[in-house]
């Protein structure tokens, strides 16, 4: 690469974290996993020369890959530990999945459309990203066989926390998701899983595509 390719590539990562911070990602740990995955590689066709600007983009199979804040911000509340297993519930482009295999022992990531699962599979692989598991399956029943998870991320919105995915959750367990429903406002909350009960915290307005059930068809 030439000099002045360089330069450019890091001036465009440097304003790519300031726009994060000005956001309110100020978390050490989240702040240099999102350094160390290019956005770019996620984002393709069209779009392609917008990966880095604070914007969700279209992906295929008519979704989308989540704005850059909105995934540091969810990251940064997820309070990921190294040693952690945590379940993402939408796979899409993989971006959020590639930026949690930065943190966490082990990632498990869900998607109901079998393309997007294969794409990002094979994107994982390119990058040597080798902790991250990817299923193609209905998210909203979450993964039974590898349960329970420390964390869990849900990057669809439903009405509420399915049922199954609160019922996977570790006793100090931490679940971040969209809740409401689709063509409106959604919150973007914090469950934690205690002893007792359930502790709900509410972050956030975001907006998110619907967490549909059962399988794609492609
Ligand atoms: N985290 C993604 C963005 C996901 S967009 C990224 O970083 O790019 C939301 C994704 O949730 C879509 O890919 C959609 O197919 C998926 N989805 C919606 N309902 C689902 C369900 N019930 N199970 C699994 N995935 C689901």
């Amino acid at each position: 690469m030439s000099d002045d390719a360089q330069g450019d590539q890091a001036e465009r990562k440097m304003r790519f974290l300031f726009a994060l911070r000005s956001k309110g990602v100020t978390d050490a740990r989240t702040l240099s996993a999102m350094e160390a995955v290019d956005r770019g590689r996620f984002v393709r066709g069209l779009f392609a020369d917008r990966a880095y600007e604070d914007m969700p983009l279209p992906i295929a199979c008519g979704q989308t890959i989540s704005q850059p804040s909105v995934v540091g911000l969810m990251t940064q509340a997820l309070q990921v530990g190294a040693r952690d297993t945590v379940l993402e519930i939408g796979t899409g482009s993989g971006y959020q999945a590639a930026i949690l295999s930065q943190l966490a022992r082990r990632v498990y990531s869900v998607d109901r459309h079998r393309r997007l699962v294969r794409e990002a599979e094979a994107l994982f692989a390119d990058l040597s990203l080798s902790n991250i598991v990817t299923i193609a399956g209905d998210g909203s029943r979450g993964l039974p066989d590898q349960a329970p998870f420390d964390r869990i991320i849900v990057t669809a919105a439903a009405e509420d926390p399915p049922g199954p995915l609160l019922a996977q959750l570790k006793i100090g367990g931490i679940m971040v998701l969209p809740v409401g429903q689709s063509d409106t406002v959604q919150s973007l909350i914090r469950v934690r899983r205690l002893e007792t009960g359930f502790d709900y915290e509410e972050l956030r307005p975001v907006r998110f595509v619907p967490l549909v059930e059962g399988m794609a068809n492609d």
